[in-house]
């Protein structure tokens, strides 16, 4: 039966680069599949004259692109926090806010950063990642903000958890993605100003290090495509080698509280999506 999934993340193209092949999957299967940004991503551009709100036009616009080319609802609800500054945020404020979106899209499924992943060294990430997780956990008990029953919103519970982190811990879903990476590669390849900045980063660690890679010093950043792809393959190749998917990525998965674990003992087993 399709589910509904909630992705729940800091920046524009958090989704594509750590879930979009197991986005694009159960976009496949028939999954109605929304997403929540929670910055506006105005620091996200080479371009030192574009102003604060033409970079989150852009951003919000490549955001909906990226979103299209997955199979994912392209009206993304953009909380609209600064960039860089999130973990400014007050706790409460946000864990409100991803709240009441659970609350709004009601899902089966929740995918976003994982809170207890070590070396996370994004302020961003780390708060949205805690936001989420503590949001998720609970929003099914009515005493957590009942000001949202005044807006017709319900308590709800979100049974199951996908965790992705740049340094995972605990990886428990290799997701076969083979059939999904090309999707994957396009959906980041929408995402213009980050991938651009991503080719500039790359050129400046590979300078600082003396090291020379001449695929990546001699790219032109707008040029970003075919770095991009190679770095996505590589790395989606790796994480499937030991699985034995050609491509795949990784999770830390949670689902029903790990109530599983016990239903194990009993015999029991849940079905599997992906
Ligand atoms: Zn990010």
């Amino acid at each position: 039966m399709p589910k509904n999934v909630l992705v729940i993340v800091a920046h524009a193209d958090d989704m594509e680069f750590m879930a979009g092949g197991a986005i694009a999957r159960m976009a496949a299967l028939g999954y109605h599949i929304r997403e929540v940004i929670a910055t506006n991503n105005e620091r996200g551009t080479l371009e030192p004259d574009w102003s604060t709100q033409f970079t989150a036009d852009a951003r919000r616009e490549e955001a909906r692109a990226g979103a299209r080319v997955l199979g994912v609802d392209p009206d993304i609800e953009f909380l609209g926090y600064e960039d860089g500054r999130l973990s400014e945020t007050p706790l409460n404020e946000l864990r409100e806010r991803c709240m009441r979106a659970i609350r709004r899209h009601q899902p089966d499924v929740l995918f976003t950063w994982d809170p207890h992943a070590p070396y996370e060294e994004h302020q961003d990430h780390r708060a949205v990642a805690w936001a989420a997780t503590e949001a998720a956990t609970f929003s099914h008990f009515p005493l957590y903000h009942p000001e949202h029953r005044a807006e017709g919103l319900q308590p709800h519970y979100v049974g199951e958890r996908y965790f992705f982190a740049k340094s995972p811990r605990d990886v428990n879903k290799v997701v076969d993605i083979s059939g999904y990476i090309d999707r994957k590669v396009d959906a980041l390849c929408a995402h213009v100003c980050q991938m651009e900045m991503t080719v500039m980063d790359l050129q400046v660690q590979l300078a600082a290090s003396g090291l020379d890679v001449p695929l990546l010093r001699d790219a032109y950043p707008r040029d970003y495509r075919p770095l991009v792809e190679a770095q996505i393959r590589a790395w989606a190749a790796a994480t499937g080698r030991q699985a034995g998917f050609a491509y795949a990525e990784e999770f830390r998965r949670v689902r029903f509280g790990g109530i599983e674990r016990w239903a194990r003992e009993a015999g029991g087993q849940l079905p599997d999506d992906l």
